[in-house]
C-alpha cells in the first residue's frame, strides 16, 4: 500500500518521539518528506540515513518552529528543494510542567511559543502555495490534555485548547480552497515526553485507559497517514483522538 505516494510532507520536530515515527510511517507510504529538528543533529542525520534506504526523498531542516523568521525560511526551503508542500504536520512540542502557583512567566511563555505559536508560523507561510495549488492538508499536534485539561499543565493545555480553536478556524478559512485542517489529540504515548512518568504513575494511567496500555508513536503516525492521505478528503476542522479509549 503506498497511501502516500507523490505527495511532499513536511513534519516539525521530526527527529525523536511521535515525529519520528511519523516520518518513518510516512516514508513507508511513499510520501517525499522534510522534517525538522533543534538540538538532536546527530538523531535527525541518522533517520535521514534510514529514510533514504526506503526509497523516497528526505531532508532534515535544522529550524525553530517558535522562530516567525525561521518558518519563513524554512517553507521557502522546502519549496524550493520539493516543489511543493502537500502535506503539513506541525508536530513540535515540549512541556514544563508545574501546578499554577509555581510557574513562572517564562515556563508560561516558552510553552506558548513552541507549542502554539509554531503552528500560527508555519501555517501562515505555508497557506499561500498550498491556496495556489488548491490542495493541501494541514495536521495540528493537540493533545487529550487540551481537550480535558491536566493539573500541573496549565500552560501545555492551554496551547493544545488553542491548537484545537485554531486549526478549526483555519478549516473553516480555507476549505473553499481545498485544504484540510485537523487536529489530532494523542492520549498517553510513549517517548520521552513521557519518560519522566514514574512506574506508578504509568501503571495509574493505565488503569484508566480502556485499551489498558500506553500509546507507541505509530498508533498516532497510522492516524496522521490517514489525515493526510486521499482516504480522509472531505474531513476537516475535526479533532481525532488517539488515547485508547481515554477520551470517551
Ligand atoms: P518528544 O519526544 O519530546 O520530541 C519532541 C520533538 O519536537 C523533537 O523532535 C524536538 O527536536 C522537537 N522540537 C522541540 N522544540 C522544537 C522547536 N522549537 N522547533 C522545532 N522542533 C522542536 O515529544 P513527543 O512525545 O514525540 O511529542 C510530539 C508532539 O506530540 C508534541 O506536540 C506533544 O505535545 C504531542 N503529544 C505528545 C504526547 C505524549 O504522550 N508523548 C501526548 C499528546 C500530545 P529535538 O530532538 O531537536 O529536540
Amino acid at each position: 500500500m503506498s497511501l502516500l505516494a507523490g505527495k511532499v510532507a513536511l513534519i516539525t520536530g521530526g527527529s525523536r518521539g511521535i515525529g519520528e515515527a511519523i516520518v518513518l510511517k510516512y516514508a513507508e507510504e511513499g510520501a517525499d518528506i522534510a522534517f525538522t529538528y533543534v538540538s538532536s543533529t546527530d538523531k535527525a542525520n541518522a533517520l535521514v540515513e534510514e529514510v533514504r534506504k526506503k526509497g523516497v526523498k528526505v531532508i532534515a531542516f535544522k529550524s525553530d518552529a517558535s522562530d516567525y523568521n525561521q518558518a519563513e525560511n524554512l517553507i521557502n526551503d522546502v519549496i524550493s528543494a520539493f516543489g511543493k508542500i502537500d502535506i503539513l504536520i506541525n508536530n513540535a512540542g515540549i512541556t514544563k510542567d508545574t501546578l499554577m502557583l509555581r510557574m513562572s512567566e517564562e515556563q508560561w511563555d516558552q510553552v506558548m511559543e513552541v507549542n502554539l505559536k509554531s503552528v500560527f508560523n508555519l501555517t501562515k507561510h505555508v497557506l499561500k502555495p498550498m491556496m495556489k495549488q488548491r490542495a493541501g492538508s494541514i495536521i495540528n499536534m493537540s493533545s487529550v490534555v487540551g481537550v480535558f485539561g491536566n493539573a500541573g499543565q496549565a500552560n501545555y493545555a492551554a496551547s493544545k485548547a488553542g491548537i484545537i480553536g485554531f486549526s478549526k478556524s483555519i478549516a473553516k478559512e480555507v476549505g473553499s480552497r481545498n485544504i484540510r485542517c485537523n487536529a489530532v489529540a494523542p492520549g498517553f504515548i510513549e517517548t520521552d515526553m513521557t519518560h519522566i512518568l514514574t512506574d506508578e504513575q504509568k501503571k495509574s494511567y493505565v488503569d484508566s485507559i480502556p485499551l489498558r496500555r500506553l500509546g507507541a508513536g505509530e498508533d498516532v503516525a497510522n492516524a496522521c497517514v490517514y489525515l493526510g492521505s486521499d482516504m480522509s478528503t472531505y474531513v476537516s476542522g475535526q479533532v481525532l483522538s488517539v488515547c485508547g479509549g481515554l477520551n470517551t
